[in-house]
């Protein structure tokens, strides 16, 4: 298994944003997490990387516990949080060099140049982050989350605030990655899921209501 969830509830205060959650990924699944605003997505996504930590349960990711941070589990879960912050100042290429000297990589400037193309970010490569669009901007923080080659990627809302043409290019970037990569997709969009996921996971009020391969979701949804 890639993630594994057992029994997970998160309270911010005394209100319960995730109750009883429980969910595993096996290796290269490409599965979407989905549920209106307010779901307890983003709260998911977080503890799985390691911003929270849960207030009941477990959560393994790659067999190791995010809340135990280390060099080793960052280099393997490739996380693009809904809101990415990115450094305006710095052209792509000088981010993504900063961002290989985090994670500690060897063979930086080939890695650099690889995660380039894959993200398609060639056009634009020698401008500032500053004058990106925000399907451009996307791709840097995907390319941040892939520059350590991770095995798995988790994407909150990635497509949320594109234009249509900018989400067909996002989309197609992940459908290609999650033929490599274990993947879990976070959205309220059943459009996004069926067009990139194999199965889905829903989400409401803190509560997985279901959890079944696209082919059995009903067509309601
Ligand atoms: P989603 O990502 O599905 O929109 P969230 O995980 O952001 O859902 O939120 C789940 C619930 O927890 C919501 O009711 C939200 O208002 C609440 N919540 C999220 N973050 C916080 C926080 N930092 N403090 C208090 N409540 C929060
Ligand atoms: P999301 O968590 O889905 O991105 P927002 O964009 O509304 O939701 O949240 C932005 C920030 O505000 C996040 O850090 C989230 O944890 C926090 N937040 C969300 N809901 C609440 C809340 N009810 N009380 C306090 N903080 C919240």
């Amino acid at each position: 298994m890639s993630i594994t969830v057992t029994n997970v509830s998160k309270y911010y205060g005394r209100q319960k944003a995730l109750n009883n959650v429980s969910f595993s990924l096996k290796t290269g699944e490409v599965v979407g997490f989905l549920g209106p605003n307010g779901a307890g997505k983003s709260t998911m996504m977080r503890i799985l990387t390691g911003y929270f930590n849960p207030s009941e349960g477990r959560v393994e990711v790659c067999g190791i516990d995010p809340a135990v941070d280390s060099i080793t589990f960052r280099r393997k879960i490739g996380y693009l949080p809904e809101h990415n912050p990115l450094y305006d100042d710095m052209y792509i290429t000088e981010y993504l060099y900063f961002v290989a000297g985090i994670y500690q990589l060897r063979d930086v400037k080939k890695r650099v140049e690889d995660i380039i193309e894959l993200t398609g970010l060639t056009p634009e490569r020698d401008k500032k982050i500053a004058f990106l669009s925000k399907g451009y901007r996307q791709r840097v923080g995907l390319a941040q989350a892939l520059l350590p080659d991770p095995e798995v990627l988790i994407l909150d809302e990635p497509t949320s605030g594109l234009d249509p043409n900018q989400i067909d290019g996002i989309r197609d970037l992940i459908l290609n990655l999650g033929q490599s990569k274990t993947v879990l997709l976070s959205t309220h969009i059943m459009q996004e899921v069926k067009a990139i996921c194999e199965r889905a996971i829903i989400i409401n009020k803190g509560n997985i209501v279901a959890d079944e391969p696209l082919s059995r979701l009903g067509e309601s949804i």
